[in-house]
């Protein structure tokens, strides 16, 4: 079996959900929400940003800009199918909201490109794909966005570290680091790193844009063995078809509850 990162969080947050979208392939709407919209365009820019680095080239803010703005307009404004669907502003409110997040992708493509462009470091790798074995029966595919060399002049040394670029906005851990200290994908892709490179980067940071916010994530065996052990449970779970409604405060805001609502079990 071969599953991506975004079928694992769907299987864990609710498996009846990821069966419903993933097996049964009913349309998610949630693929079309603003806010994931808009953070795949902004990815999409600092994608453009280090393959021109890789090229040697650093790109001018206006063919920055004019990448977000180009994002944009094919999506909020241009898009038939989004906007037929989900995007189409019902009320003033929405219009005002679609027409912010132009605004925002400015200002956040701005506050990118101050912090990266006098050292962006050496890309190794951009949007790379992994795909790796986990045991005999599962393989695990994703992608890695930043792979690079970065010099600390103050120590004279060279480091590789996995970057993973933040859209969302910094908040505190409140659960005192527990949930950084087991993000599945931040230890998938450490993992993946030795698996394919053979090696074990010196880094691996959450780089929070347009915040001072940079977190620096340890990683260790027993990370990954604990990774090993949530995709075992998910694998099987697939596997046998235990497909359970999890009903949690996710159900609030599953594009699925009103299917999930009547469905007889
Ligand atoms: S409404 Fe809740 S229980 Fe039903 S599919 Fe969605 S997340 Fe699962």
């Amino acid at each position: 079996m071969e599953i991506g990162i975004e079928e694992i969080y769907s299987y864990m947050q609710c498996p009846l959900r990821y069966k419903l979208t993933h097996v049964d392939n009913m349309p998610d709407e949630s693929q079309y929400k603003n806010a994931v919209l808009y953070s795949k365009g902004i990815h999409q820019v600092i994608s453009y940003f280090y393959y021109q680095v890789q090229q040697g080239r650093i790109p001018t803010l206006r063919q920055m800009r004019d990448k977000w703005g180009h994002y944009y307009y094919s999506i909020f404004e241009d898009d038939a199918r989004s906007k037929e669907n989900f995007l189409t502003p019902r009320t003033k409110i929405d219009n005002q909201r679609i027409q912010q997040l132009l605004t925002k992708g400015y200002e956040t493509v701005y506050a990118f490109y101050a912090e990266n462009k006098d050292n962006p470091g050496v890309p190794i790798a951009v949007n790379y794909p992994f795909r790796i074995a986990i045991d005999d029966f599962l393989v695990v595919t994703g992608e890695f966005e930043l792979i690079r060399e970065v010099e600390d002049k103050d120590q004279q040394t060279k480091y590789v570290e996995i970057v993973d670029f933040k859209t969302s906005g910094y908040t505190n851990d409140s659960n005192n680091g527990f949930f950084l200290r087991h993000d599945i994908r931040a230890t998938l892709m450490y993992h993946a790193f030795q698996e394919t490179l053979r090696s074990t980067p010196d880094r691996f940071v959450f780089d929070y844009i347009g915040t001072p916010h940079t977190i620096n994530l340890e990683r260790n065996q027993n990370e990954v063995n604990r990774l090993k052990a949530v995709l075992k449970g998910i694998s099987n779970g697939i596997r046998n078809e235990d497909f359970f409604p999890r009903q949690t405060f996710a159900c609030k805001t599953c594009p699925m509850k009103e299917y999930c609502d009547r469905l007889q079990f």
